[in-house]
């Protein structure tokens, strides 16, 4: 069974960055649906009994199994993109994260820059991470439901770039979502646990 992760907040807790409404459809429509379709899909299947990462990387090349891979990514790639915001997050990190963040972009708003700029970047539906791969921080955007964990890299912050992430608060101005997400969102102590896991 693939889980749906629970909320970490009340639906309103991201407003006015993210509106209520934006997180009642995109966490009981859009997210329950892929997880109920991942469900439906790997049931009866050689795949019920595997892990997600396993289940991803087995289907990731296989055109017969691509509704497969693209319902268990999404459902995972939503109960991740939760965890990495919270009421009053946001802004620069502490620690060992943002030394990590000096020496791999050279300050944090070089980062801002490149994460953001990436992120308006992805034609279309898609992903923008911040990644572990070989041990060095980078910035990578994936496409539709993919996601870094069926390429071997391990994800750190994510920010969902579907236009229904941010579409009923911010219309087409994704570069507005960007800097409400990075500004007044993220949360930083979920990037670094998820660095020490
Ligand atoms: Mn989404």
């Amino acid at each position: 069974m693939i889980e749906r992760a629970a909320l970490p907040y009340e639906k309103n807790a991201l407003e006015p960055f993210i509106g209520s409404k934006t997180v009642e459809f995109h966490y009981e429509k859009h997210h329950a649906t892929y997880v109920s379709n991942a469900n439906a899909k790997i049931e009866g299947t050689e795949f019920e009994r595997l892990d997600i990462t396993a289940i991803l990387e087995k289907t990731f090349d296989d055109t017969e199994k691509k509704a497969i891979f693209n319902n268990v990514a999404q459902a995972w790639n939503h109960s991740f993109y939760w965890q990495c915001m919270k009421p009053g997050g946001g802004g620069s990190p502490r620690g060992e994260i943002a030394s990590m963040i000096d020496s791999a972009f050279g300050n944090y708003s070089s980062f801002l820059e490149k994460i953001k700029t990436a992120a308006a970047g992805q034609f279309g539906s898609g992903w923008a991470w911040l990644v572990l791969k070989n041990g060095n921080l980078q910035i990578v955007t994936t496409s539709n439901a993919d996601t870094p964990i069926a390429h071997g890299m391990k994800p750190l912050l994510t920010i969902d770039v579907w236009e229904h992430a941010y579409y009923l608060d911010y219309q087409n101005r994704r570069a507005d979502y960007l800097s409400a997400f990075m500004n007044s969102l993220i949360n930083w102590e979920f990037v670094e646990r998820c660095l020490e896991e």
